[in-house]
């Protein structure tokens, strides 16, 4: 198929550029570069054989959008393109609603012009907020605790409803977990801008010697080892989920959302000892207080995306951590040295 990837450049883009190219797929990338480097698309490029596009543009300009939709005629979108950190959405909630929102609808006026009726979006666990059961399910109740939660469960009810309307329009939502680790080859992985807000980057940070110690947030949850629980996920185990979903939105009409997660959940001080054994050195930790906001577990159960297109993780922890440790070591300084 023609894909249009929007966000494309990002982290979990760059991946699923790759895996969209292995399985035979026409990209165009269609990006801002706001909170990405435009040399990822070189590595993605030199890592790969297939026929690469890329577009520089916002997701609210809808001319943009058009010359785009005119010249590659997609026949299915990825939405990646979006801000993505919980604790600026507190301190800039328009900014947050403008692109995570407004970008989404402005996307959607776009692909009806166009004839487009296919988009796969990129959802987040956080729109479940407050566990009421664990593993959630897609049936779990929705009450995000933040203002980016909250763009991501609008931008989902407005798919929902666009996709309710005549025709055979399909919105595939993937509720993502915690998205981890790097390309096999160590030559694409997550470059944080800024100090690093989640916890994989800013470990592989401390290994590199660029912190003196990871912070762990919380050491008296009721867990088994009082630290957090999360459900980590590799990001080419992600990145593949969109080629799956993609194949379901092609045969589908309506709108479901799918949990992309392990169904694992692993503690901050798992992850500490994972990535010991991935870089071969201590991390130094100091303990924190728990930070505002953040929930004591979460897992996944990933069982729905198996049974309606056929995806489930493959990789292990032990690979996330060994993944991201060749990034980092071969990039200590992200795509600004390449
Ligand atoms: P990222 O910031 O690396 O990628 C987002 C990409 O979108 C960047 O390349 C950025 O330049 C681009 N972008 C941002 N605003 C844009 C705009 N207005 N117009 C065009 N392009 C724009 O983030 P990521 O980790 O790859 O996340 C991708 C998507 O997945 C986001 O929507 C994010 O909210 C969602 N998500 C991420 C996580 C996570 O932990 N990384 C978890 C759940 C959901
Ligand atoms: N965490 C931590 N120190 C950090 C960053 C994160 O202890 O510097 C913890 C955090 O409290 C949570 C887990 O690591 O229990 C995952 O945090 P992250 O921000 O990566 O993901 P999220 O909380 O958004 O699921």
């Amino acid at each position: 198929m023609r894909v249009l990837v929007t966000g494309g450049a990002g982290y979990i883009g760059s991946h699923t550029l790759l895996e969209l190219m292995a399985q035979g797929h026409e990209v165009c990338v269609y990006d801002s570069y706001v909170n990405a480097n435009p040399k990822v698309l070189d590595r993605v490029r030199s890592l790969s054989n297939g026929k690469l596009g890329d577009v520089t543009g916002d997701v609210r300009d809808a001319a943009g959008l058009d010359a785009v939709f005119s010249d590659f005629e997609p026949e299915a979108v990825i939405h990646f393109a979006g801000l993505k950190a919980v604790g600026e959405s507190e301190e800039r909630p328009l900014a947050y609603y403008d692109v995570n929102v407004g970008g989404t609808l402005t996307l959607l006026h776009a692909m009806d012009r166009a004839g487009c009726r296919k988009i796969i979006f990129s959802s987040s666990a956080t729109v479940y907020g407050e566990p009421v059961y664990l593993p959630y399910d897609e049936a779990h109740p929705t009450a995000p605790l933040s203002v980016y939660g909250r763009t991501k469960l609008m931008a989902e009810q407005i798919l929902a409803d666009w996709s309710k309307q005549a025709g055979d329009r399909a919105a595939v939502l993937l509720r993502y977990f915690n998205p981890v680790g790097a390309h096999h080859s160590g030559e694409i992985g997550e470059d944080p801008s800024d100090i690093p807000n989640n916890l994989v980057p800013y470990i592989a940070q401390v290994a590199i010697g660029k912190r003196p110690a990871l912070q762990v947030f919380g050491t008296d949850y009721d867990t088994p080892d009082g630290t957090g629980l999360r459900d980590y996920i590799h990001v080419v185990d992600l990145a593949r989920a969109h080629v799956a979903a993609l194949g379901y939105a092609a045969g589908n009409a309506g709108c479901q959302p799918f949990n992309i997660g392990t169904g694992q959940s692993v503690s901050v001080r798992q992850m500490v000892a994972a990535f010991e054994r991935a870089c071969g050195a201590p991390i130094p930790t100091r303990t924190a207080p728990r930070r505002a906001g953040d929930i004591a577990a979460m897992q996944a159960d990933p069982s729905r995306a198996k049974a309606a297109f056929g995806w489930r993780a493959e990789h292990s922890l032990d690979e996330m951590m060994a993944s991201t440790w060749r990034w980092q070591s071969q990039n200590p300084d992200g795509y600004g040295n390449g």
